[in-house]
């Protein structure tokens, strides 16, 4: 079954809470393991699969990938990013896809989590900082992304969302209106190129650009660009006009150069390549496209 798979089917089993006693027990087996990839979170490895999938559901614990903090990476300020795994789509030119399954991740408590970004909130609000869900997609794991954004605002701290937003069903309006910002990719114009780019549809990106438009929100835009794949004039002409139905919340477009940073973690996990030979694009084609951009009247980096 894949994780898409596991991951709705966790939707619809009944609604469960960890119980106490569970979270008990795996603190203790927890603190007699060790903790893998993800030094300073509390893990609760002796969960059970029943038992961390309604954990997964009501945002008890969420399945992380790796965190690090940073500046002006992911958001602005320095940012605490934490990257959830699994994703839906498969990218041709994901450069990570060790996060593409959910069950690979460290799974960890949300007062864990909430717990660390109070460590570090006085420093996120004096660079104008704050906390970033990357991926992996961050919202395959809706309930504890948004229950840490949550808490990050009653802390009085920045939120920012790095998504695709293929699963913009799995966010309510009340849970769009704790993200401050959100980096949205917008990978293709049309629904045949995002298709063949990604194996999703376009659609639901659209449509959570606009909904976050909707309710006062930031958004900047990122696009990847890949020479022969994305460049073309109709697509970034496709992309231009779909950005333009966000209005105002889009502050503005990153054109990103395709690079083969990701290479060797498909050679790794034996997932066939087909960007093995994709070169990036060259400065003069990135100045087209930006230009492009801007003749819309986007700010484009
Ligand atoms: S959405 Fe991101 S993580 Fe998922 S396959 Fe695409 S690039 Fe990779």
């Amino acid at each position: 079954m894949s994780d898409t798979a596991t991951f709705h089917e966790a939707f619809h089993t009944a609604f469960h809470t960890t119980k106490p006693h569970m979270l008990k027990g795996s603190r203790e087996y927890a603190r007699q393991t060790l903790m893998g990839g993800l030094s300073g979170f509390e893990s609760p490895i002796g969960l059970d699969r029943h038992d961390r999938i309604a954990a997964l559901k009501t945002g008890d614990i969420g399945f992380v990938h790796s965190w690090d903090i940073n500046t002006s990476v992911d958001g602005p300020g320095t940012r605490m990013t934490v990257f959830m795994s699994g994703c839906p789509l498969r990218c041709q030119f994901c450069q990570n896809p060790d996060t593409w399954k959910m069950r690979d991740g460290q799974p960890v408590y949300l007062d864990a989590m909430i717990n660390k970004v109070a460590r570090y909130a006085d420093l996120f609000k004096a660079t104008g900082g704050g906390i970033t869900f990357s991926g992996g997609e961050s919202m395959m794991q809706p309930a504890f992304v948004s229950r840490v954004f949550r808490a990050a605002k009653e802390m009085g701290v920045h939120t920012c969302l790095d998504t695709a937003g293929f699963l913009n069903k799995n966010y309510t309006d009340e849970m769009i209106d704790d993200i401050d910002l959100c980096l949205l990719d917008v990978k293709a114009g049309d629904e045949e190129r995002y298709k063949v780019l990604t194996g999703g549809t376009l659609a639901p990106t659209i449509k959570f650009g606009q909904r976050l438009a909707a309710r006062g929100k930031k958004i900047w835009v990122r696009f990847v660009l890949i020479p022969g794949l994305t460049d073309p004039e109709d697509n970034i002409e496709n992309i231009a006009n779909i950005v333009e139905t966000f209005g105002d919340a889009v502050e503005h477009i990153d054109v990103l150069p395709f690079h083969q940073l990701g290479r060797p973690k498909w050679h790794e996990l034996r997932i066939p390549y087909l960007l093995e030979n994709q070169k990036g694009p060259s400065a003069a084609l990135k100045d087209r496209v930006v230009k492009q951009f801007e003749a819309h009247g986007f700010t484009v980096y």
